[in-house]
């Protein structure tokens, strides 16, 4: 259970590359150059993801939620998330979405009921439906809009998945750790960088971890344990 999670946020479950993340018409879904990783920041240091290259803003408590926009001019998608997001962190796996320049995604999630799409959901495809995160792209830019799960019996069933980068509203919570940092070699990081990344994933305040932060890995862990009769329900 524990594994298909893991792979599930990986994207190890499946060994075929997103397709939305390769296809031509989705140049801002990939960055990393194969074989290369991403450069670095003006003042030599490797760059994280723009969002967070020149330090993290702390989100505001009092915040309530706003709107999504894909990268299209023209009929973005736009999705409303209705509430404060949790557990943003940065991501290093090779399934979730980054802008070009990012080494690593930059994700949250939310409460599933407070995601509403409000423009343009017929541009929405999914980019992997055998994933345990659906994630809904746009077709034309490639961004990813949310990820979804639908599997009832997943520990993290209820909570989308989104990049609050997307919205232009301020207050959204920050990120506060670095997940599945070693995954980035699979994308073409070359693994002599890896003292410097997480070096400065650490001074971002980012504690850098090769899968997910010990409250998530708990969480998942006491999934599995009710489940089987380990702890009680
Ligand atoms: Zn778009
Ligand atoms: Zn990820």
């Amino acid at each position: 259970m524990l594994k298909k999670i893991i792979d599930a946020l990986t994207g190890k479950s499946n060994d075929k590359p997103a397709p939305a993340q390769n296809a031509p018409s989705a140049p801002q879904a990939r960055t990393a150059p194969k074989g290369g990783g991403a450069g670095k920041t003006a003042d030599g240091k490797p760059a994280i993801h723009p969002a967070i290259d020149g330090g993290i803003t702390p989100g505001s408590d009092n915040f309530s939620g706003g709107v999504l926009t894909c990268k299209c001019s023209n009929k973005p998608v736009k999705v409303r998330v209705g509430a404060q997001t949790a557990h943003n962190h940065a991501c290093g796996c090779s399934k979730c979405w980054k802008p070009e320049g990012a080494r690593f995604s930059l994700v949250a999630v939310v409460s599933r009921d407070a995601v509403t799409v409000e423009e343009n959901e017929d541009k929405l495809h999914i980019v992997d439906s055998s994933a345990a995160i659906q994630r809904h792209a746009c077709k034309e830019c490639g961004t990813h809009m949310y990820g979804r799960i639908e599997d009832t019996s997943h520990p993290f069933h209820g909570l989308d998945f989104v990049h609050t980068e997307l919205s232009s509203d301020t207050g959204w919570s920050e990120p506060q750790f670095a997940a599945f940092v070693s995954s980035i070699i699979e994308t073409g990081e070359k693994p002599e960088n890896m003292d410097a990344v997480r070096g400065r994933l650490k001074e971002l305040g980012l504690t850098p971890y090769d899968v997910l932060a010990p409250p998530l890995m708990d969480a998942i862990s006491t999934h599995k344990a009710k489940a089987t009769g380990a702890l009680p329900a």
